[in-house]
């Protein structure tokens, strides 16, 4: 079935500034290229119960417009499962089914039209019997899977060869279900192999790595809430990314999805993987400090959250650094005696006092990203790096 895509309108971001990618195959998910030095794409999971498609629809429009690339569904019944072709009919990006135990609900995500199918064949029943016709029925589909290990499912017997969920452990296990699907002639597959600790999980993914050309899928599993989690996840991508490891990546935390998304594009942004959209320059202000510059920069960002245009605006508490930053920003402000002067692209356009500074540098904002807008600057939906066709509704 042809779906409406949505269309970014980005230049693609391929190479990382930090280190040449790792050279991985190519496999897609729907129209999103993963691999082989495809821009890294954004994932997150939906959190509503998969058979309610209204809420779950609605949820993976937010997660779309905050930039997410691929959305994953949770697929643990039957309803869930007879839910999928009105989710995929209607999802604006490309939609995983998630699914343990049941292999009759993969074969049921694949004729639904889903993009691809994470499925791990260690807790799939009967896998040895139904693995090939798993195969067949994705490559007859044109869709690829996901598989891989999290520290929490490893198998026993590896368990107890490595003694506990170690590097080697996890790796032995992902290899061991690339083989399955390789033996049966199968490679549009990624990989991940998530552990909870990131250290444990750069080893492991940077031990993978070396092993074969496999797309992988990077993710902190069980991260915990927004603050730790945001942290973890950081660590471990960016150390990998900055090695040119990962092909797509999830962060998971304990908080609404969208949360993850942001995260995610926030991490590739900063590492000069995904086009910059708006930021924010402030500095943590000293006793130097002629205004609350912690409350400024909060006011500011609060009052630019929903800007898709890529503003950099710069925040300062005195003539120090403040002029220099602000000069180099699309917009700033550098404070000083109560007042603060307004810089446009180096230029000085007006000095205001204090209690202005907010509304005024919103104001010029909104404006900058009007002109970005008429000059074709500005992504029409979101912050997504990858182009895809939109097609006939
Ligand atoms: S810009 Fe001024 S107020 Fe801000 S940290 Fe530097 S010296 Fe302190």
């Amino acid at each position: 079935m042809d779906k409406p895509f949505r269309k970014t309108g980005e230049p693609s971001i391929s190479e990382s500034p930090l280190h040449p990618r790792r050279q991985s195959r190519r496999i897609m998910v729907g129209p999103v290229p993963v691999g082989g030095g495809a821009p890294i794409s954004v994932q997150s999971m939906t959190n509503t119960k998969t058979a309610n498609v209204g809420a779950t629809l609605q949820q993976i429009a937010e997660l779309t417009a905050a930039g997410c690339d691929i959305v994953r569904v949770a697929v643990p019944s039957q309803e869930d499962a007879d839910a999928l072709p009105r989710i995929v009919a209607k999802s604006p990006i490309p939609v995983i089914a998630d699914i343990h135990f049941q292999s009759r609900y993969v074969f049921q995500a694949i004729d639904a039209g889903c993009a691809a199918v994470r499925v791990n064949p260690g807790n799939i029943r009967k896998f040895d019997e139904v693995g090939p016709s798993i195969c067949k029925a994705a490559t007859d589909a044109g869709i690829s899977l996901r598989i891989g290990v999290n520290a929490g499912s490893l198998d026993k017997e590896l368990y107890a060869k490595y003694g506990g969920p170690t590097p080697e452990a996890l790796v032995a296990s992902a290899m061991k279900e690339a083989r399955m699907f390789e033996d049966v002639g199968f490679h549009d597959f990624k990989i991940s192999v998530k552990h909870h600790d990131p250290v444990t999980m750069v080893e492991t993914y940077r031990l993978l790595a070396k092993q074969g050309d496999w797309p992988l899928h990077l993710g902190v599993t069980e991260a915990g809430p927004a603050w730790q989690g945001t942290i973890k996840s950081c660590l471990a991508f960016g150390a990998l990314l900055a090695e040119g490891i990962g092909d797509t990546i999830r962060v998971s935390l304990s908080a609404p999805p969208v949360e993850e998304v942001k995260v995610g594009c926030k991490i590739l942004e900063y590492l000069g993987l995904r086009a910059r959209h708006f930021d924010i320059i402030s500095c943590p202000s000293c006793g130097r400090a002629q205004v609350d510059v912690i409350s400024l920069a909060n006011e500011v960002t609060n009052g630019l959250s929903g800007i898709t245009a890529p503003i950099r605006v710069a925040v300062m508490g005195c003539i120090v650094n403040g002029p220099g930053e602000a000069r180099e920003a699309d917009l700033g402000v550098a404070s000083g005696n109560g007042k603060g002067q307004i810089f446009i692209k180096g230029k000085v356009v007006e000095t205001v006092p204090e209690d202005r500074i907010v509304d005024t540098l919103l104001k010029h904002a909104n404006a900058i990203a009007e002109q970005m807008k008429a000059d074709g600057l500005v992504a029409d939906q979101s912050s997504g790096p990858v182009v895809v066709p939109v097609v006939g509704e």
